[in-house]
């Protein structure tokens, strides 16, 4: 994310803290009196950290559940509205889904079960002045805000907590698809609930901000579920451009340039003594040639270890691959073989013809099997 500094990296998982999150903590601490001397101001800004301390163990209690389920956290970064762990993707399977949305309310609830004996046994439990409290002793403050997250990420607003377990718990019943529709609607009705709660009530800023986001997000991740339900089935060679343009390792990068122009391919395969020795890329090319003569040979801008897919795949694996490399293209194989390559605009064009099929009721708009490979055609 933009503006964030690296904090750390715990458990292999790097952590940003955003910019506005310490523009946030400066504000409290000077509006408690922090900077004058005011020891309420620098509670403030303890019981600040301790709170995100808190958020960030309950975003590594998502990260570290869906680790166990093969997924990846790219980063885990501090807003002011609170975490965000960035999952690589949200397991495919509901009761997986349904365990990573509720590891992270139960990391509050270990927290809760931690800090209640310890209140108990020591100052006991004085009562919090506010809502949410934000006056009384520290310790409590902190069960408070912790009992408050709770409560506040299961609210069945999805993509939060509580709306990710409601789509599970329906997808099980009705499948992806549908119970991504209903989660997005109800997410959609409670953002906008956040909306005008926080015009109603003065002071509740953030959750128009929260409103906002749980908006958008409920339409993105319907949208993507609604487009990989359109792949259901569908393998990456039937999506896959097969004539493909190749270039030589030992060809100058001028030559890779008008390839790569009139091909209309965002990368090539390179290939020496007719092998594919890697790929090519535009941005490759255009890197390259801001610093060296158009002469010099591919092979050195040549990245030999590309992101590939079998021709099998599902669609929506080509998808997912396409979007956690970064890559503008994969290349397919069929066992050892190049059969194709693929990228967002094949994926693009498919999902809109089988959606305008699909809308006819005369089925798939997308019949025809590709033609064979025809790669090794030299272009030009
Ligand atoms: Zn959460």
């Amino acid at each position: 994310m933009k503006w964030s500094l690296k904090i750390g990296r715990y458990a292999g998982i790097d952590v940003y803290l955003h910019v506005t999150f310490l523009m946030l903590l400066a504000f409290f601490g000077y509006a408690g009196g922090a900077f004058s001397g005011d020891k309420e101001g620098w509670k403030v800004i303890g019981l600040i950290l301790s709170f995100f301390g808190c958020v960030l163990l309950h975003e590594y209690g998502h990260a570290l559940m869906a680790r166990r389920f093969g997924v990846r956290t790219r980063d885990i970064t501090l807003l002011p509205i609170g975490g965000v762990a960035r999952l690589e993707r949200m397991p495919d399977k509901p009761i997986e889904e349904f365990l990573v949305a509720i590891a992270g309310p139960a990391v509050n609830v270990l927290i809760v079960a931690v800090l209640a004996p310890i209140i108990y046994f020591t100052q006991g439990f004085q009562g919090g002045v506010g809502f949410p409290p934000h006056q009384g002793p520290f310790l409590e403050l902190l069960l408070y805000t912790n009992l408050w997250m709770i409560a506040f990420n299961m609210i069945p607003a999805f993509p939060m907590d509580g709306g990710r377990v409601v789509r599970s718990l329906l997808a099980m019943k009705l499948g992806a698809s549908p119970a991504t529709l209903i989660a997005s609607r109800l997410g959609k009705i409670i953002a906008v609930g956040f909306v005008v709660f926080a015009i109603l009530n003065h002071g509740f800023f953030m959750l128009a901000v929260v409103g906002v986001f749980v908006w958008i997000g409920a339409d993105q991740e319907n949208r993507m579920t609604q487009v990989r339900h359109l792949f259901n089935g569908v393998t990456a060679a039937r999506i896959m451009r097969t004539d493909l343009v190749t270039v030589s390792a030992n060809d100058t990068l001028a030559r890779a340039a008008a390839l790569l122009v009139g091909s209309g391919q965002q990368i090539l395969p390179v290939l020496q003594s007719g092998q594919v020795v890697g790929v090519i890329r535009e941005q490759d090319v255009r890197q390259a040639l801001m610093r060296l003569h158009p002469s010099a040979a591919v092979y050195d801008f040549t990245d030999g270890n590309p992101p590939v897919v079998d021709s099998d795949a599902p669609a929506d694996e080509v998808l997912v691959q396409l979007r956690t490399t970064g890559a503008p293209a994969l290349l397919v194989y069929r066992g050892a073989e190049l059969a194709g390559i693929v990228s967002a605009a094949n994926l693009n064009t498919y999902a809109m013809f089988r959606e305008a099929g699909a809308q006819t009721g005369f089925g798939p708009g997308v019949p025809t099997p590709p033609p064979l490979p025809r790669y090794g055609r030299d272009g030009l």
